[in-house]
């Protein structure tokens, strides 16, 4: 906490802080292995993990903040974004082949509410256990409403970056795409318009509930992998630009789910712009080579998760050296331009 927050905290809420931690975030404990990882859980100035978990494994961290009115709708339930908090920063550890284990939370609060600090908690607990992890720490502050996750991870199998990706590997995705823009839509027409939320439900969910595509930890064929969440077209670029390489997709191949389809023919609009440059779903793009394409499918596979083979890679043409993405059917200048539109999102 820095000095300002500190005496305002104190100030305002002394008792209502300790209160607060202790009744909504002491005891969303879901690794596995936490007693044997955590020497000194929340409580003290900070926790401290057992030095053995970082003898056989890499610490992977990160963070990620989200913001009212930048990066969701102050109406969205207190129970969605606890759900998506911890869930966006699930992903990134998914996306580098790491397993999260613990996390820490920094909440701002304009005030303190009791029922959006219970309904909070719930979804927070909710993605825990669904993710097995457990809350180690965090600091608790007065100020417009925002919430910073960070979250740690291990990985035993070296971290898979960007820039690894290789020629020839073929480009996988996880899920369908476009969903959670759709979602968005849907959820900012209710917004602008004071309605209640309602909408296909499926899309709904899909941008107020997403889910972090874990359990890819141990695949061994993968080279590189990043995960959706400014949008597939922007996200594959990464990839490409950090390892110098060329994109060649398949439009025709990009998974589109039949909500996404039925809602784009009823907006008159074209599905595959959402699943091109929708943000916000969280699924994961992988890159491999491609006869480590029968384990993958099958660990795609028990985990009930869909996959599908998008495109290739190949080297940069060298008369076009900042061309990372080829379309088939598609100019450079249609990429550029449904590129140059966005989705206009809230969050980006
Ligand atoms: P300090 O004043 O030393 O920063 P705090 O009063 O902020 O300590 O926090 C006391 C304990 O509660 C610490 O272990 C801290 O990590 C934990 N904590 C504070 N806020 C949160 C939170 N929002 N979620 C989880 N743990 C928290
Ligand atoms: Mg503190």
């Amino acid at each position: 906490m820095r000095r300002a927050d500190r005496h305002e905290t104190l100030d305002l809420m002394p008792i209502e802080e300790f209160d607060v931690i202790h009744r909504y975030f002491s005891s969303i404990s879901y690794y596995s292995d936490v007693a044997n990882v955590l020497e000194v859980p929340i409580g003290d100035d900070a926790a401290v993990l057992n030095r053995q978990l970082f003898s056989h494994a890499d610490l992977v961290v990160c963070a990620d903040t989200l913001c009212e009115g930048t990066h969701f709708f102050p109406s969205m339930s207190p129970f969605l974004l606890g759900i998506k908090a911890l869930t966006v920063n699930v992903s990134d550890i998914a996306s580098m082949g790491a397993t999260p284990f613990a996390f820490t939370l920094c909440l701002t609060l304009p005030s303190i509410d009791h029922k959006w600090l219970r309904e909070f908690s719930e979804g927070l607990t909710f993605a825990a256990q669904k993710y097995g992890v457990s809350l180690i720490g965090g600091d608790t502050t007065r100020g417009p409403l925002a919430i910073s996750i960070q979250i740690l991870g291990q990985s035993q199998h070296g971290a898979l970056r960007r820039s690894n990706a290789q020629v020839g590997d073929l480009i996988a995705v996880t899920g369908s795409l476009g969903d959670a823009a759709a979602g968005f839509r849907i959820a900012q027409a209710c917004e602008l318009s004071g309605s209640i939320l309602e909408g296909n439900a499926y899309l709904l969910d899909r941008f107020q509930r997403p889910t972090a595509r874990l359990g890819f930890a141990a695949f061994d064929g993968c080279h590189a992998c990043i995960d959706i969440s400014d949008g597939f077209l922007q996200d594959l670029e990464h990839i490409c630009r950090a390892s110098n390489l060329k994109a060649h997709i398949d439009p025709d191949l990009l998974p589109l789910s039949s909500e996404l389809r039925a809602f784009s023919r009823e907006q008159k609009q074209n599905p595959l712009h959402y699943g091109l440059i929708g943000g916000e779903d969280y699924e994961l793009c992988f890159t491999f080579s491609p006869n480590a394409q029968p384990s993958l499918e099958l660990q795609a596979a028990e985990l009930g998760i869909a996959l599908s083979v998008v495109g290739t890679l190949t080297d940069l043409n060298a008369s076009e050296p900042d061309t990372f993405i080829a379309l088939k059917g598609w100019t450079p200048e249609s990429i550029q331009e449904l590129k140059g539109k966005g989705f206009q999102h809230f969050a980006h």
